[in-house]
């Protein structure tokens, strides 16, 4: 997963959001593990600017 850094308002909603604690709130952006992430999609239908996106798209 990527998040688009010109979209993201740095909320840290979608932080909470991971099941498996694959985001984190970095001092100037968001940092999605993709060793952790197992793509289950809940971030991107959380995140209320569409930021995050699949590295697939
Ligand atoms: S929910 Fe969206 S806008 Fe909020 S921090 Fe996450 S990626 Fe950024
Ligand atoms: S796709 Fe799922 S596992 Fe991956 S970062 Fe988003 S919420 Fe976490």
């Amino acid at each position: 997963m990527k998040v688009n850094r010109s979209k993201c308002l740095y909320c840290g909603g979608c932080v909470g959001v991971c099941p498996v604690h694959a985001i984190e709130l970095l001092e100037t952006r968001i940092a999605i593990d993709g060793g952790k992430c197992t793509k289950c999609g809940l971030c991107v239908r959380f995140c209320p600017v569409a930021a995050i996106t699949s590295d697939d798209e």
